[in-house]
């Protein structure tokens, strides 16, 4: 099946988050705004604009190969991270909770706090 894509709707403009052509970026288009552009059949390609300047990605690549994977961590100071990739705040927040009664148990206290870490995978 053979189709030519074509834009059909442009949604934008989203925050610039990086390189949308990571094989041949055009760096002039960046620090601008992003675009998502739709073609009838369903494909979507990413557009970085500035000024003038474009930079368009592939298309086909969807949201989903621009996943975006957040975990959550937990880091201290004095307590140092735990290392861990908890998949939510609640989960961090129990290992915290944790940490505490384990630090109690010795007479101290867990300074540790949650981190959101978020990666876009560009792929
Ligand atoms: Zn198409
Ligand atoms: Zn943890």
């Amino acid at each position: 099946m053979t189709h030519t894509h074509k834009v059909k709707t442009e949604d934008g403009p989203y925050p610039f988050r990086g390189t949308v052509n990571p094989h041949n970026p055009t760096p002039v288009a960046h620090g601008g705004s992003n675009w998502t552009y739709r073609c009838a059949c369903g494909a979507s390609k990413q557009v970085n604009h500035n000024g003038g300047e474009k930079e368009h990605g592939p298309w086909g690549l969807t949201p989903a190969s621009f996943a975006r994977t957040t975990h959550y961590t937990t880091t201290g100071s004095v307590r140092g991270s735990c290392g861990h990739k908890h998949r939510s705040r609640e989960l961090a927040r129990a290992c915290i909770a944790r940490d505490h009664r384990g630090c109690e148990a010795q007479g101290g206290y867990s300074d540790r706090r949650v981190v959101k870490v978020t990666h876009f995978l560009e792929k």
